[in-house]
């Protein structure tokens, strides 16, 4: 059986690896290089604190991959086992951080509720009296997302997967079956073809007559010097109401970041490269609104861009959409720690007919027209 997977960022790269672990032979097609999309601008966080169950099964299953890496992939990946921890200002936030953790636990996650004073004992200097709840999961962590999909794509390499450098403008459709594809130079034939383009997915959909919701946005990360450094073992913290999010970098640097309902859409082939100062200064206040670190002299030194490609309930969708035409897009923020998941779960799509690792019934795109999907909470 033959696939052409369109896209070299960690979803067509772990989807082309679990293909070929499945005997199917496999190219990659990416336009740029390996890693030229958001994979290469993502923050690495691996979490299982969602609110929806499938994000929960997702990260379960992908964790089991995760914890392996290293030993199965020979890749140091930097892993920094620092945790997450979510903090609520209001008793509404604290009633939804309750029924995600006893969601998160009955699938045997091990985050835990915490009191304020509690979380404090991983952030010492939170401002205790402007929050009401927090959850802490030690198992959530971040990784090096290039380290990884060079680890990926080393693997799919010596499974034999082909990567190919070129643009896919079509998609070929007949009698209803996608049959391969074309560039501006071949015509490629296959009896699968897999939509992994990130922030593009809506434009190559497209090409197959297919309409997807994906939106490509801008997010940003920054890096700041704080007056006080965080010591190292401060989790990922995000403050849920406001929307700000830091952690420890390496020397003294702290990333900070947020979403202030500021994520304009963009064009995923020229958008901002710059953070800007009005971002800048949102970000700064927020996270010293949440703990005393971030003091009057803390000095942005560095800044990124970067695209999540949204759906309008921030979950995936991963289906074969029209017979032969498989699409594992729109991850909406959470694409780089669910790819492990995503590339079994493409794999056993194309092999098996149907998936079995998780129930994805409910990441199929007819759910935009047909329900109200439940929109997932905990967005970062
Ligand atoms: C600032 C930032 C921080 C983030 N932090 C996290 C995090 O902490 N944890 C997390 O899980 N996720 C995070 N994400 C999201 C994560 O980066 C994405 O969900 C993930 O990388 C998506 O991977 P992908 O393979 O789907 O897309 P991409 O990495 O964008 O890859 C798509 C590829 O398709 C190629 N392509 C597009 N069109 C074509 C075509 N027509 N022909 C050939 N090739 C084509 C592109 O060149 C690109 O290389 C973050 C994202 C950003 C921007």
């Amino acid at each position: 059986m033959e696939a052409l997977v369109i896209g070299g960022g960690i979803i067509g790269v772990a989807t082309a690896c679990h293909l070929a672990e499945r005997d199917v032979d496999v190219t990659v097609i990416e336009k740029s290089h390996v890693g030229a999309g958001s994979t290469g601008r993502s923050g690495g966080g691996i979490r299982v604190q969602f609110s929806t169950s499938v994000n929960v099964e997702l990260s379960l299953a992908s964790k089991q991959v995760w914890d392996t890496f290293e030993d199965e992939f020979h890749t140091d990946i930097r892993r920094r086992r620092i945790g997450y921890l979510f903090l609520a200002r209001t008793e509404e936030t604290a009633e939804q951080l309750r029924r995600d953790v006893g969601m998160q636990n009955a699938f045997g996650a091990t985050t835990e509720l915490l009191t304020p004073e509690e979380a404090a004992e991983y952030c010492p200097k939170l401002y205790t009296d402007k929050f009401v709840a927090a959850s802490y999961s030690a198992s959530d962590e971040f990784v090096d997302p290039n380290l990884a999909l060079t680890g990926y794509a080393d693997r799919a390499r010596e499974l034999g997967v082909e990567f190919l450098v070129d643009e896919v403008v079509d998609i070929r459709v007949e009698d209803g079956a996608v049959v391969g594809v074309e560039t501006p130079t071949r015509k490629l034939d296959a009896e699968y073809v897999v939509n992994a383009a990130g922030p593009w997915a809506g434009n190559v959909a497209a090409m197959a007559g297919v309409e997807l919701p994906i939106t490509p946005e801008l997010h940003r990360l920054a890096f700041a010097r704080p007056d006080e450094p965080l010591p190292e073992y401060v989790p990922l913290t995000i403050d849920l109401d406001s929307g700000a999010v830091f952690r420890p970098e390496e020397d003294d640097v702290a990333a900070i970041g947020g979403h202030f309902d500021d994520h304009p859409p963009a064009d995923p082939d020229n958008f901002p490269q710059k953070i800007g100062l009005e971002w800048t200064m949102k970000a700064l206040e927020g996270v010293a609104d949440v703990c005393g670190y971030f003091g009057p002299d803390s000095a942005v030194t560095n800044g990124l861009t970067g695209l999540y490609a949204m759906t309008p309930d921030t979950n995936p969708i991963i289906e074969e959409t029209l017979p032969g035409f498989v699409n594992a897009v729109g991850f909406s923020g959470h694409g780089f720690m669910h790819a492990p998941a995503t590339g079994k779960l493409v794999a056993e799509l194309i092999v098996d007919g149907e998936a079995s690792l998780v129930d994805i019934s409910t990441l199929s795109s007819d759910r935009f027209e047909t329900a109200s999907p439940s929109a997932e909470q905990n967005f970062i």
